[in-house]
């Protein structure tokens, strides 16, 4: 894989860090791409799609959790990073531009960033549900339109999005980010057939249930601040929850998400990573 660039949105924590790090190990050279906080487009951005990128119901990434990524992904292998908000098309575009300057090319476009945000649909607000189709659905669209001009010109080019078994199955008080991860699939599928004929592969994961801030912030709140605990209580309910006795962690994740950009012949499919909680 040495001769191939992959970048990753949403790639300085969580799910997005574990796939960096199973690319980085697997000798691609890999973009980091996420919100850094330092993003005036990021901010107008997201102002306009309900609220400030960095204050959403729990923090997202910063340019501490973005540099801190790169220099411990950095020692596996060739490693940038740069700044994006995926709900901005010019941002998309530099984050690709940057991508191309550092590397002279991308091949593998990781559409990894996400938000959740969960209630009853009476209390939920209109600011809030287009945030999270902002980042999750529309945010795709943004950031693959920007990348296509380069995958065209990779002779071994592939797409993978982070969709979620909220994204086959819907669950209570979740309408939005259910919603916008079905889309997810519906784009992977509809973007597969399209660009078949170019022989770029568009594939998505759907993790299950994976401890990150979106778990252990929102959708799991503890009363305990001490995050020892708050894991350990998360894995416990966890372990009762899901079929092969345990979450999912980053590291399943990136697996699956190298396997689906090295998989030849494998395109259109949305494929559960999930411990058997989710075998559609
Ligand atoms: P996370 O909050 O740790 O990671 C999400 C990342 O996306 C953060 O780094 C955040 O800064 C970034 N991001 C948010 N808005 C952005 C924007 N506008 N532009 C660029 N980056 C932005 O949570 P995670 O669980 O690692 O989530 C990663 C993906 O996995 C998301 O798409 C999420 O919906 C999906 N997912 C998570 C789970 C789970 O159990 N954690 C399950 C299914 C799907």
């Amino acid at each position: 894989m040495n001769d191939r660039v992959v970048l990753v949105t949403g790639g300085a924590r969580g799910i997005g860090f574990g796939i960096v790090e199973a690319f980085a190990n697997a000798g691609f050279k890999v973009m980091i791409a996420d919100l850094g906080g330092g993003n005036s487009a990021a901010r107008g951005a997201s102002s306009s799609a309900g609220g400030d990128a960095e204050n959403w119901n729990y923090n997202l990434a910063n340019k501490q959790d973005l540099d801190q990524a790169q220099s411990k992904a950095g020692q596996l292998g060739e490693v940038a990073s740069c700044e994006v908000d995926v709900t901005s098309s010019d941002s998309c575009v530099k984050a690709v531009a940057a991508t191309i300057e550092r590397f002279g090319q991308l091949d593998v476009l990781i559409n990894n960033a996400g938000v959740v945000q969960s209630g009853p649909l009476l209390e939920f607000s209109e600011d809030d549900w287009d945030k999270v189709f902002a980042v999750n659905t529309k945010g795709i669209f943004l950031m693959t339109r920007a990348a296509l001009p380069a995958l065209l010109e990779s002779k071994d080019a592939a797409v993978v999005n982070t969709a979620s078994i909220a994204g086959k199955k819907g669950y209570a008080d979740m309408s939005a980010y259910c919603g916008s991860k079905f889309a997810a699939i519906g784009i992977t599928q509809s973007l597969a057939n399209e660009f078949a004929p170019s022989g770029i592969r568009v594939n998505a994961i759907c993790p299950g249930i994976v401890g990150t801030a979106m778990w252990l912030e929102h959708l799991m709140p503890s009363n305990t601040t001490d995050i020892d605990e708050k894991n350990r209580d998360f894995e416990d309910a966890m372990a009762e929850r899901i079929p092969m006795g345990r979450p999912q962690t980053v590291e399943d994740m990136g697996q699956a998400a190298l396997y689906l950009a090295t998989a030849r012949n494998v395109t259109g499919v949305a494929l559960s990573v999930a411990g058997g909680i989710e075998m559609n």
